[in-house]
């Protein structure tokens, strides 16, 4: 198992088969398991071997499936799954930290995320810096002696800005810190981010691991030591564990995620370089286009340029507004990685909550508009959109 390549690991991986050999993985739709005598229950308490389960909350084998199936598709000794991936994003940094620890972010993150680091982590003694994530000199300056852990989005969200995950990792790891990479807009089928670095990679399975939109979902990769010895006893006591249910969705969606994301990424270049010159717009960004600042980058770092694609409209947000609803084959959402393209205006919705100051240092402009790139027809994706700009162009 150990020399499968991605697109194998993401269909066998962690398979587990029942006393009936099934061919798709069974569904454990329970909460707890029954034991064959007091003393083995006495037993399981002090140390449950690898195919013995607890209580859901704990563990499951459905759920051990998907943890099992994706970290050995991401190159990592372990996983957790969590309920969403705001839950393995607070999972992973509460399990760590304690009141006096100093913690170096990027400040270009998702709106939740920010809330975490910069709201609830502040509140328990816990020290945020934050820098912008490209400036290297700026992480230098930030990072101390005492931090004990820095935490980023490889892959910026909506601003599509690339961190060069083993520059920064050689920066946290000279002083002893941990290295947290919320990987989303990589996805695992592009992340080597471990290799690169990274101790502990997060993901919201809700995006691409789904993939359509069914459920919420996440998980945290890392050492056998982090997952088993500082998340596992947070998760299993705080209650942020993966539904059985919800586990099997993921475990089907990761066998077609190769397929999915890297027809999407090819898609987005596609849609990327058709684009870019239209003249209702003052940006497009896509990492994967030789104009983008990283894309060197984010070629030596991720390979393609990634499933989203941000434009940013000169007309502001009334052109934004017209773009959106001009779109016939694009949905207007706010999820991303999905089967459907869906698009989002970031300034009055996923960033809503921030200030107007911090939307501008972000490059959150009231024209940019976030195109997560679905697996239609490429051809029938760039009619459509560009028929929608040249609406847009006329507002
Ligand atoms: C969506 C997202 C999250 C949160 O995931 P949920 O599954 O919605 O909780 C965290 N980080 C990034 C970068 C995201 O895009």
């Amino acid at each position: 198992m150990k020399d499968w390549n991605k697109r194998t690991a993401a269909v066998h991986g962690g398979t587990r088969r029942s006393q009936y050999a099934e061919v798709s993985e069974a569904i454990f739709l329970t909460q707890g398991f029954v034991y064959d005598s007091a003393e083995q229950a006495e037993a399981r308490f002090i140390q449950s071997g690898d195919d013995e389960f607890i209580y859901a909350r704990y563990g499951n084998p459905t759920v051990r499936m998907f943890e099992e199936r994706i970290a050995a598709l991401e190159g990592a000794e372990d996983a957790f799954a969590t309920a969403s991936g705001m839950a393995a994003v607070s999972g992973a940094l509460t399990a760590m930290l304690k009141a006096g620890d100093h913690v170096v972010s990027s400040r270009a993150l998702f709106g939740s995320c920010l809330y975490v680091l910069d709201e609830v982590l502040t509140r328990f003694g816990v020290e945020v810096s934050f820098v912008d994530g490209t400036d290297l000199d700026q992480w230098r300056a930030a990072i101390r002696p005492d931090t004990r852990a820095v935490f980023f989005e490889s892959m910026a969200n909506p601003t599509l800005e690339i961190i060069d995950i083993a520059a920064v990792s050689g920066l946290a790891h000279a002083v002893g810190a941990l290295v947290l990479v919320d990987n989303v807009f990589a996805t695992p089928v592009f992340s080597d981010a471990i290799a690169q670095g990274a101790d502990v990679v997060i993901y919201s399975a809700t995006k691409h691991i789904d993939g359509q939109g069914r459920a919420l979902g996440g998980v945290i990769l890392g050492t056998r030591e982090f997952i088993r010895g500082t998340v596992e006893p947070y998760m299993k006591h705080t209650g942020g564990a993966m539904s059985p249910f919800t586990a099997w969705v993921m475990l089907k969606g990761l066998e077609t995620l190769s397929l999915r994301v890297n027809a999407q990424a090819d898609s987005a270049l596609d849609m990327a370089l058709a684009v870019q010159d239209h003249p209702a717009l003052a940006r497009a960004i896509y990492p994967g286009l030789p104009t983008h600042p990283q894309h060197a980058l984010c070629q030596r770092q991720t390979g393609k340029g990634g499933t989203v694609l941000s434009l940013d409209l000169r007309g502001g947000q009334a052109a934004a507004f017209a773009f959106l609803n001009a779109l016939r084959i694009a949905k207007i959402s706010n999820n991303l990685g999905d089967a459907k393209s869906i698009v989002t205006h970031p300034a009055t919705t996923t960033h809503q909550r921030l200030s107007e100051e911090h939307r501008q240092r972000l490059g959150i402009t009231p024209g940019l508009v976030r195109f997560s790139v679905g697996i239609e027809d490429s051809s029938d994706l760039i009619a459509d959109v560009t028929r929608a700009l040249d609406i847009a162009a006329g507002v």
